[in-house]
């Protein structure tokens, strides 16, 4: 059954550290080891580190480059007009002082200053955001690798990049970039399905509303996997029975489990229970889409 689908299911949290890469990791295999044509893309750029539990061939690594405007202040009569079309605030002028100026980190690439200029005072030059690396993992699986440059202000091109690239012909999971900012929402817009992982702690429950009312603004469907089961209180579970959010697995707070991800192995590999109950989550996400 599982086989068959074309789906895109993401997997978030409000916050790091919560076991969002230790489900993604282990939904990956889990699929992977049923032999499900399967990618999973590690969106997130500034810390990608699902690699670290597979080995794999790097097949190809492809450079993410954003069209930045260069402003001749040879040609540039200082009118303005390149500011005015700029609909990031991206460009600093003041024309008394003749000085104009792209400010990189806001620019988008868009390329209306350059369309705007009549004075031929704008040219375009490429720019690095990161590198989109895909590696194989076995004939039927595969990882697409998001890493965003040190320094860059928006993983947001690279993570669509490597989302695009990943393509829909199969299974594709996606290690969400923590938080509710510009990355997860790109992440998560791709979404057919949205499995939030949080902790039974005051920390956990904040950080699941915040996500919860970010993905209902987006229309997306969500189901929850507490992981650290028994570690906090009943406060997750309260909110959860509230706001009817399926409660798709609890993944307990275990000496053991630490242990396995702490040594960089993957759990469901380990742990032939946790293997099943995610296959099980997978189908129920199956119903419920
Ligand atoms: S390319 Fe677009 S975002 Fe960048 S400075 Fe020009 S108009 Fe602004
Ligand atoms: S539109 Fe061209 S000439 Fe006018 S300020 Fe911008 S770069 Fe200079």
């Amino acid at each position: 059954m599982i086989s068959n689908k074309k789906l895109r299911i993401a997997i978030a949290s409000g916050k790091g550290g919560t076991g969002k890469t230790l489900v993604s990791t282990s939904l990956f295999y889990a699929l992977q080891d049923q032999g499900v044509p399967v990618t999973l893309v590690d969106c997130d750029a500034e810390e990608p580190n699902d690699m670290i539990f597979f080995d794999g061939q790097l097949k190809k690594s492809v450079d993410v480059t954003l069209r930045m405007p260069v402003i001749d202040t040879d040609k540039c009569t200082y009118c303005g007009k390149c500011a005015e079309y700029c609909a990031y605030q991206s460009i600093f002028i003041v024309p008394q002082q003749k000085v104009i100026r792209v400010i990189e980190d806001l620019c988008h690439g868009c390329g209306a200053c350059s369309v705007a200029c009549k004075f031929d005072a704008i040219t375009e030059k490429d720019v690095s955001l990161g590198k989109v690396n895909h590696y194989d993992i076995t004939p039927t699986s595969n990882i697409v690798e998001a890493r965003v440059r040190v320094g860059v202000y928006s993983s947001v091109p690279v993570i669509s990049r490597a989302i695009k690239t990943a393509g829909l012909n199969h299974m594709v999971l996606m290690d969400s970039p923590p938080g509710t900012s510009c990355p997860f929402i790109e992440a998560v817009s791709y979404a057919d399905f949205v499995v939030l992982i949080t902790e039974p702690t005051p920390f956990g429950v904040s950080d699941l509303k915040q996500s919860v009312d970010t993905l209902r603004t987006m229309n997306k469907k969500c189901g929850v996997i507490i992981n650290r089961a028994g570690l906090g209180d009943d406060k997750v579970y309260d909110y959860l029975k509230q706001e009817k959010i399926p409660l798709l697995m609890e993944i307990p707070f275990d000496r053991e489990i630490a242990s396995i991800y702490s040594k960089g192995k993957i759990l469901a590999k380990e742990k032939v229970e946790i293997k099943e109950q995610l296959l099980a989550v997978l189908t129920s996400i199956i119903h419920q889409i």
